[in-house]
This record gives structure tokens, C-alpha cells and sequence, in this order.
């Protein structure tokens, strides 16, 4: 994981820098504690500029401009969807881009946020991963995207999913990070079991985010109850079988107290049987679970369909008659291409600003 640590953009990338670490390079500078504080409270504040910093000296705010750069994330194009879900697709500093989806729920507005360009998992069903994997997103990067949609909207954003493009656990330093950064209390400071983190299946991560004792939710892209769909599906599983990847959950049940999501995309004729309900059934047995069902969202070229309604239901009382609680997902944003698996990183054709 350190070639994930050391970005080349590390050393100019305020934004992705602990209150911690600023502190100590600001005690380098001979430059007071305080100073660090002020600033790291501006950068959280989501302010694009030094100039913005109206409490610190012209010298200082110079200073500053010469060794750093504040990294933002630039609305591209923004989608509207007719339940209210936004689509934004973030320009980044070198040209690249990332989506992420603004939820309004009863609780409170929800994002969706990228961890990566692209993403090298490669999943069959999931539009990421077509066009390939470009690049890592600093912790600074990953932050940006909930403070322009923030600002954009002109809302409190109060839970965050890392459920956009990108494996996060494949991104894994740059998401520690970020979630120090996004949970300070001198910053947003968004508690922990309000941030859902989504992997397909990284075990060994998995065993290390356990040992953390976080209390955010872990979401766990399963989507076939045995090794043969799994594997046929997700490349992944022959890295991890779904043996092992059950084994790190109930680890991660173990330690951290927390009730696992798993994911499941239901695909007519591929993993939407009674007998698959029923097999997942029994492997999920024993492991503090919730079932997730989203009818497979459509993505080019896949070939895959949505299960009809009635063997979505049947999926759903078949896991509850086993005692695994399961719920079929609402979609929100579909119009507009903002559904699980539906993000890219590519400049879209066609409208901007759609409603
Ligand atoms: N890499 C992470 C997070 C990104 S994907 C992961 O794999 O979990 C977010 C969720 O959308 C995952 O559960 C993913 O499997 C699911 N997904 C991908 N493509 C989909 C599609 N076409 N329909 C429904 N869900 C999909």
C-alpha cells in the first residue's frame, strides 16, 4: 500500500494533510500552532484560494500560495433528476474527471462519492470499469467532491457513501486519510455511522479496517451466492472466494459490533433463482447481515436484465423465511444515469444542466 501513500502531488496537496501533519510543517516554518489550525478550519471550510483567508497576514497568505495548492474538484456538467438526485461530473487538476450522485432522503442529503478514475476490478455488470483505471484520488480529491456538491446545492451534506467509481480498499491509504480528514471536529466533522464504504471484496483490507474498530458501515458487494457465478462475474473472486471473503466479515462483525450490508444485483437467468436465494441463504447464516437487492441497473452493453418484480419479491421472503433480514434497494436517479454501477469518467455528450 505505500506507493498509494506517496502521490506526486503529496508534498503541495494541503487539502489532503491531517491537522497533525500541518502542525508540524507549519512548526518547521518557525510559524505559531494556531496558524495551522486557522488554515486547516479554511480548507475544510472549502475556501479555493489563500487570498480567502482574510485572518492571515498578505506575507503569510503569499507564503503560502508558493509551497501549496489547494486542490478543488470543478462541476463539469451537473444531471437532474426528476426525483431531485444530482449527477455531477468533477473536473480534477489534471484534466481528469469523476461523477458522484447528491441524495435528498427524509434523514437528511446524501453523496455518493468516487475513491478512483476508473477502477481495475473490472465487475461485468458495473460501467466503471470499461473504460479502464486511470489513477488513485488523493484524500484531498475525495473530500473536494463532498465540499463543491455541498456548495453547489447549497446544502448539509450529512451522510457520505464511498459507493462512486473506484475500489476504495484498492485506494486504501488515501481513504484512511480521508476519513480522518472528513470526520474532524475542526472540519466537517461527519461522524463515522454516517459514512457507508462499499468494496468488492478486498479481504486483506477488510481484516485491517476491522482492527480499526471504525463504526462505519461496511458495504460488501457479494451478488452471487457461490464461486462459480461469483467468479464469472467479478474477477476478484479468484483472488478471494466468497469462503474467504465470508470469513473476513464475520471478523469484521466480531470486532467492530457493526451489521454488514451485502450487495446483491439481481440479474434475470444469471443469479436471481429461488435456489440462489436460498444458497446465499445458508451462507450467510450466522454473519450479522442485511441484504441489499438492486435490480441490476441498466449499462451498455452488458446484456444483463433487471429480475421481473414478482422474483425480486419471491428473492426477498425466500432470504427472510432463513432469517436474513433483506430489503429491495429504491433507486433514485435512473433517469439521468446515476444508479449504482451507471458513473464514468469520461464528458458525457449531450446536455448539460438537464432537469
Ligand atoms: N468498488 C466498490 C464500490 C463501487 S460500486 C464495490 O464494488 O462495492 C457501488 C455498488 O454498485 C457496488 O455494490 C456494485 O457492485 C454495484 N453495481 C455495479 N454495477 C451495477 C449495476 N449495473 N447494477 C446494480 N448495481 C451495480
Amino acid at each position: 500500500m505505500k506507493e498509494d501513500a506517496v502521490t506526486p502531488w503529496e508534498a503541495w496537496d494541503i487539502k489532503s494533510k491531517t491537522l497533525k501533519e500541518l502542525q508540524e510543517e507549519f512548526a518547521q516554518k518557525g510559524l505559531p500552532k494556531f496558524r495551522a489550525l486557522q488554515v486547516f478550519r479554511w480548507l475544510h471550510r472549502g475556501v479555493g484560494d489563500f487570498s480567502q483567508m482574510t485572518d492571515l497576514s498578505k506575507d503569510l497568505r503569499q507564503d503560502l500560495a508558493q509551497s501549496y495548492r489547494i486542490v478543488t474538484a470543478e462541476v463539469a456538467q451537473k444531471r437532474v433528476s426528476k426525483d431531485g438526485t444530482v449527477k455531477y461530473l468533477f473536473r480534477l487538476f489534471d484534466e481528469e474527471y469523476v461523477e458522484s450522485v447528491l441524495m435528498h432522503y427524509k434523514y437528511g442529503t446524501s453523496i455518493c462519492i468516487s475513491t478512483q478514475v476508473g477502477c481495475k476490478m473490472n465487475c461485468s455488470f458495473c460501467a466503471t470499469g470499461k473504460s479502464g483505471f486511470s489513477r488513485n484520488l488523493a484524500a484531498s480529491e475525495i473530500l473536494s467532491q463532498v465540499q463543491a456538491a455541498s456548495q453547489d446545492a447549497g446544502v448539509r451534506i450529512s451522510h457520505i457513501v464511498l459507493m462512486g467509481m473506484g475500489e476504495p480498499l484498492d485506494n486504501y491509504e488515501n481513504v484512511l486519510r480521508f476519513l480522518e480528514l472528513v470526520t474532524s471536529p475542526e472540519g466537517l466533522q461527519i461522524g463515522m455511522r454516517h459514512i457507508s464504504l462499499s468494496t468488492c471484496g478486498i479481504v486483506d483490507k477488510i481484516y485491517d479496517l476491522a482492527d480499526r474498530k471504525y463504526q462505519l458501515t461496511l458495504s460488501v458487494s457479494l451478488h452471487a451466492p457461490n464461486d462459480a457465478i461469483r467468479s464469472r462475474t467479478m474477477p476478484i473472486n479468484n483472488r478471494w472466494n466468497i469462503g474467504e471473503l465470508l470469513q473476513a466479515c464475520k471478523y469484521y462483525g466480531a470486532k467492530t459490533g457493526r451489521r454488514i450490508s451485502f450487495e446483491y444485483a439481481l440479474i434475470q437467468g444469471v443469479n436471481d433463482t429461488d435456489a440462489c436465494a436460498l444458497e446465499l441463504a445458508g451462507r450467510l447464516k450466522g454473519i450479522l447481515a442485511h441484504v441489499n437487492l438492486i435490480p441490476v441497473n441498466d449499462v451498455t452493453g452488458t446484456g444483463y436484465r433487471k429480475s421481473r418484480i414478482e422474483q425480486q419479491k419471491r428473492f426477498v421472503s425466500l432470504l427472510e423465511s432463513r432469517g436474513i433480514p433483506a430489503t429491495v434497494r429504491r433507486t433514485l436517479g435512473s433517469d439521468i444515469e446515476a444508479s449504482c454501477g451507471q458513473l464514468r469518467r469520461k464528458v458525457e455528450g449531450g446536455n448539460d444542466h438537464e432537469s
